[in-house]
């Protein structure tokens, strides 16, 4: 045998396997509804002009040094403002643990690794369905997982009675990993209401909640209400972590830029978890990347910069619930026996429509349609071009 003939190939991320095929696809009007990343009306990739502006002015003037382990200060600041609240008083209290990570992954394995180190024999519980890289985030951290019912597939909606049940059943001193907005993938959220309910069922079980935020702006466009669910949460007095991404937000996918925080109860705390947080990832990385957190503080720090990407941010969350509006009218035009009102119901990024396994591999047979087999579409790369196409496509499949 050679030196690596026991290494067996590691399975297909589900996500990215689905670019590669439609990559290999001939057919000169095939559709990627795969992966999450926002696409414009013509389909192709949007920088924003906040963004080309900011890269404007860091261009030339900016040092290429390292930056401190924790990340640039002043972006770290920014961060923590967008997510709590520019007046929290977490903050102005010094309550804010923070560092620089790279991107939402990089805050959910920093904090799965912070699970493991400080949160011992706590399980991480994670909602059906999720974003699939949690289970391998948190596996490779060692957390154990368990998992709670958020999803019904009947009513293509929230299991409020089900996610409350698994809240108080679930040991005292659980982490609950939560996604603030816009849930990937069924893009079904809790509404405000029952957020309050969830938040209060929290602190009566002494859980721990995490929320993984990365649509920021992009399921309302509001910035402000996308972060509602945190705020009731820090209202009600819990402590909690937070994951922020401007991969989808600021359009950064590439540069890797986001901010891992968790609330503690005092300065002195905040002090010595994020030294810890800094302890993890300086032999993981060292430090996290310049590039990204420059442009960012710049747009988050400049009061036109930021105004203008908070209108940029809402164009991109208005184009999707146009072709969400879109996609059920011509669905519903074609007198299909499906209901659709879940694709203007959900929010955010995805709509996950109810399709078959099967009915998803015919898309792709037939039509040169790609999504993941669990009949998630990505609205991003919908638009008013090839809604039509789509629409026929889907109609056909499911009836
Ligand atoms: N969490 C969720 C729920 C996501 O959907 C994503 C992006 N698909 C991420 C985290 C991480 O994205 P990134 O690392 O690019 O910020």
């Amino acid at each position: 045998s050679t030196r690596f003939s026991h290494v067996p190939e590691a399975p297909r991320d589900p996500i990215l396997g689905v670019t590669e095929k439609f990559i290999a696809d001939k057919n000169p009007l095939k559709i990627n509804l795969g992966v999450g990343a926002y696409r414009d009306d013509d389909g192709r990739p949007f920088v924003l002009p906040s963004v080309r502006e900011a890269e404007r002015r860091v261009t030339g003037s900016h040092f290429m040094e390292y930056l401190p382990i924790g990340g640039l200060k002043d972006f770290n600041i920014e961060s923590v403002k967008l997510a709590f609240g520019d007046h929290a008083e977490v903050i102005k209290h010094g309550q804010v643990a923070v560092v620089q990570s790279l991107s939402g992954t990089g805050s959910c394995r920093l904090m799965a690794e912070f699970q493991a180190r400080f949160m011992p024999n706590s399980k991480i519980y994670i909602p059906v369905p999720t974003w699939s890289n949690h289970h391998n985030i948190w596996k490779d951290a060692r957390v154990e997982q368990a998992s709670y019912r958020y999803y019904l597939p009947q009513t293509r909606g929230l299991d409020m009675d089900g996610f409350l049940e698994d809240i108080k059943n679930a040991p005292r001193g659980s982490v609950f990993m939560l996604h603030a907005c816009a849930h990937n993938p069924t893009g079904v959220d809790p509404s405000l209401d029952q957020w309050k309910v969830i938040s209060k069922a929290m602190l009566e079980g002494g859980h721990f909640p995490f929320f993984d935020m990365a649509y920021q702006g992009f399921a309302s466009g509001d910035c402000d209400a996308d972060a509602a669910a945190i705020r009731i949460f820090l209202a009600d007095g819990h402590r909690l972590g937070c994951s922020q991404s401007y991969a989808k937000n600021m359009g950064l996918y590439g540069q890797r830029v986001g901010a891992f925080s968790i609330v503690c109860d005092n300065p002195k705390e905040a002090v010595a978890v994020e030294s810890q947080m800094k302890a993890i990832a300086r032999p993981m990385y060292s430090n996290p990347p310049l590039h990204g957190a420059l442009l960012v503080s710049k747009i988050l720090q400049d009061k036109g910069l930021k105004s203008m990407w908070f209108t940029e941010v809402k164009g991109m969350a208005d184009r999707i619930m146009l072709v969400r509006a879109l996609l059920r009218q011509k669905l519903e035009g074609l007198g299909s026996q499906w209901q659709w009102n879940h694709v203007t119901d959900q929010i955010g990024m995805f709509a996950y429509t109810g399709m078959t396994p099967e009915m998803v591999d015919r898309l792709a047979s037939e039509y040169s349609i790609y999504m993941t087999r669990n009949g998630r579409i990505s609205m991003a790369g919908v638009n008013t071009k090839n809604v039509d196409a789509l629409a026929v496509a889907m109609h056909a499949v499911t009836s």
